[in-house]
């Protein structure tokens, strides 16, 4: 019998919702095979600073450190609520930065994926759908402008300013270039490398790096494309992509635009992987607008755990079972408020009755 530890921490606004749908998917998993999950909760983001005055406080951080794999929920607060909080203790800047720093989890997959059959879940036209969306951004998750040093005060002039720094080195570089690589090979073999080089320097040391690495993978067709090209180019052809790579600033925002095109953020779970920890989170923020109704979609936390059964836990196939839960689920006609637009006939259900329905369909497979 396997028994994993799995910090579990639901964040703020819609966290603990959707992570309440996750954790029934975790039961299900953990009733049918040889292992057990032990699950361990613990406050992080606003919730933990309003709690302890820290959003990452110690005692997190030390469960977090004897766990197996981190389940983690959104965090965040609105705009005006995020002012009770001082700057560097915000929840992005206090706790999920300093996670993404503490584990190295340097590795971020996103995926965008959306079957024909949903293409009415889409803003885009079914002809631009075409057979299905499927891409997994790999995004850089721990350098780039979001890490670098941050300056912000009054000039010799009284003039306010800010000063940010975007640094990459090229062993940040090369280490997520052979994970985007690695998963080209086992897809369609096709990498569009995501950059900017016409004007950021960072880019054009990125570039520098793909060439050198790419002769290590010569299936793989490399696609050259600057990022807001790419951005047109998601809503024009998305079909042109397979795998895409890029640095944490651009899949910040192009992974948001992924969830645009397949018709909710709520679709869009995520892995962050380092080289001895990871954690797995929906790549939404907390959705203060539709926090404590039940209505907010908790595909993107239960995918996560799918993820999470696969890489952390050799689990491949039950991850399958996951997926194919949830798509059993759009394929009988119900879906979270999110989706359900007027006249697309589908039934619109709860957050808890999507979560339902997923385990009722996982307990059929
Ligand atoms: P958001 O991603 O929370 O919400 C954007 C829109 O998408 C909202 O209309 C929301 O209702 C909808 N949405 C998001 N997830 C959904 C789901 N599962 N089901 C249905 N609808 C969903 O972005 P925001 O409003 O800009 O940010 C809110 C807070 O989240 C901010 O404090 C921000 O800093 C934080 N944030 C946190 C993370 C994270 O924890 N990794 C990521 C992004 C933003």
């Amino acid at each position: 019998m396997k028994n994993y530890k799995i910090a579990v921490l639901a964040g703020d606004g819609i966290g603990p919702e959707i992570t309440a749908e996750a954790i029934k998917v975790l039961k299900v998993i953990e009733e049918r095979n040889d292992v057990t999950f032990e699950l361990l909760p613990a406050a992080f983001g606003a919730c933990a600073y309003f709690e302890f005055g820290d959003a990452f406080p110690e005692s997190t951080i030390a469960i977090c450190d004897s766990a197996d794999a981190i389940l983690k929920g959104p965090i965040g607060l609105n705009h005006e609520d995020s002012k009770k909080i001082p700057i560097d203790k915000q929840p992005e800047r206090g706790a999920l930065l300093p996670m993404r720093r503490r584990y190295n989890t340097y590795a971020n997959f996103r995926p965008v994926s959306l079957p024909k059959a949903l293409a009415h879940f889409s803003p885009l036209k079914p002809e631009i759908i075409g057979e299905g969306i499927d891409i997994m951004m790999v995004r850089e998750l721990v350098g780039g402008l979001y890490f670098g040093n941050k300056e912000m005060g009054v000039n010799e002039q009284g003039i306010r300013y800010v000063k940010e720094t975007l640094e990459y080195d090229e062993t940040q570089i090369s280490r997520i270039m052979h994970q985007a690589f690695k998963l080209a090979s086992k897809r369609r073999k096709l990498l569009t490398n995501i950059h900017k080089s016409n004007v950021l320097k960072s880019s054009v040391l990125w570039n520098e790096i793909l060439e050198e690495i790419a002769p290590q993978y010569p299936d793989v067709k490399v696609v050259h494309q600057l990022v807001d090209s790419a951005a047109t180019n998601l809503c024009l052809n998305p079909g042109q992509f397979d795998v895409m790579v890029m640095e944490n600033m651009f899949g910040d925002i192009l992974s948001d635009q992924g969830g645009g095109i397949l018709g909710s953020l709520g679709l869009m779970p995520s892995a962050c992987i380092g080289p001895d920890k990871a954690y797995y989170e929906p790549s939404h923020g907390s959705a203060p607008d539709i926090a404590g109704k039940n209505i907010a979609n908790p595909y993107s936390m239960i995918g996560s755990v799918a993820m999470m059964l696969e890489n952390s836990f050799d689990m491949a196939d039950e991850a399958k079972n996951v997926w194919n839960a949830m798509q059993a689920v759009f394929a009988d006609g119900y879906s979270t408020a999110d989706l359900s637009k007027a006249g697309s006939g589908v039934k619109m259900i709860s957050t808890v009755e999507f979560g339902d329905k997923v385990v009722e369909k996982l307990r059929l497979g």
